[in-house]
């Protein structure tokens, strides 16, 4: 098949993965910048052009959207989409993934297990605000955030209503969230294709640091999950209307509680981790659910 990962960086790891997987299943596979596609939007006729060349006869996408071009990103793909490309994550969920205040209410809504987490824009609401998330300690993390740069554990209601009023200051939206201080500086990072949790890793942080973020100095080891843990991922992956995604997860006391769920979700940390061939495994989805979606339009 023809297929196209949407990457700004082809030298990233996971974007050379994917590239890697698909030509050593024999497909065609380009990488291309979407920012740099530029789009012909009319009804009968929706084109990408790219370096001056028209991108025709496209049968998938793996979109590879970071979160700094999401809005740009999510336009091209949605292009792809008018085109009756197949998307293996479509542009309107991974929008809504990227809206983490969106994404943490959908989940809620399902019924989804999360840490206890408020949001507010008025600085009257600080006080009750904190009392809503159970009291210090508590976890202030920044909307925007990446990387587990913005997220702060505030061990005092003091130090929690001053770094609340720091973002506020620098006008930046935040959640105030429970800090689930069981999980030991831990989380779980779930990934999940087409329904399946296909690999899972447990991230801890370096001693003394409570966020486990692999760029934050944390390690990675492949580990076993529940079935309650499994099924979370799957559902929450659902709920967001994904097929691919990285679920992290919390080991609480009252069960898992969902943290983010990724939509562009790096391939290194779990690969290396499990040693498992998860590029492979997602060009494998694409395959067979490419295959079938271009049968049904031949029906129409
Ligand atoms: P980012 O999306 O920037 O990585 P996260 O929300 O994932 O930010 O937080 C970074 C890390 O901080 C997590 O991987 C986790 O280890 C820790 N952490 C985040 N929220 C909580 C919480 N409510 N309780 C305990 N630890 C948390």
């Amino acid at each position: 098949m023809k297929l196209l990962i949407l990457s700004r960086g082809p030298n990233l790891y996971s974007t050379r993965r994917l590239a890697e997987a698909a030509r050593l299943r024999g497909h065609d596979c380009e990488i291309v910048d979407p920012l740099k596609c530029y789009m012909n939007i009319t009804a009968n006729d929706p084109q990408v052009h790219y370096n001056g060349r028209m991108l025709s006869d496209v049968e998938a996408v793996i979109p590879r959207i970071g979160a700094s071009v999401t809005f740009y990103g999510t336009a091209v793909l949605r292009q792809f989409e008018m085109m009756g490309v197949y998307a293996v994550n479509r542009a309107r969920a991974i929008a809504r993934a990227r809206d983490k205040l969106r994404s943490l209410q959908m989940l809620a809504v399902r019924g989804i297990g999360l840490p206890v987490t408020g949001f507010a824009h008025s600085p009257e609401a600080t006080d009750d605000l904190i009392r809503m998330a159970g009291g210090a300690p508590l976890i202030i993390k920044l909307l925007e955030g990446t990387q587990g740069i913005g997220v702060v554990l505030a061990e005092t209601k003091q130090a929690a209503a001053s770094v609340i009023d720091a973002f506020r200051g620098l006008k930046e939206y935040f959640l105030v969230q429970e800090y689930v201080k069981e999980a030991e500086g831990s989380d779980l990072r779930c990934f999940v294709i087409g329904g399946k949790v296909v690999a899972a890793m447990r991230r801890q942080g370096q001693k003394g640091e409570f966020r486990s973020n692999l760029h934050r100095g944390g390690h990675a080891r492949m580990v076993q999950i529940t079935e309650e843990e499994r099924e979370t991922a799957v559902r929450a992956t659902k709920a967001m209307g994904l097929n691919i995604a990285g679920v992290d997860i919390l080991r609480s006391h009252r069960g898992p509680l969902v943290m983010e769920v990724n939509a562009s979700p790096g391939l290194e940390g779990i690969e290396r981790a499990t040693g498992l061939d998860i590029a492979g495994a997602i060009v494998e989805f694409v395959e067979h659910h490419q295959s079938k979606t271009n049968a049904r339009r031949r029906r129409r």
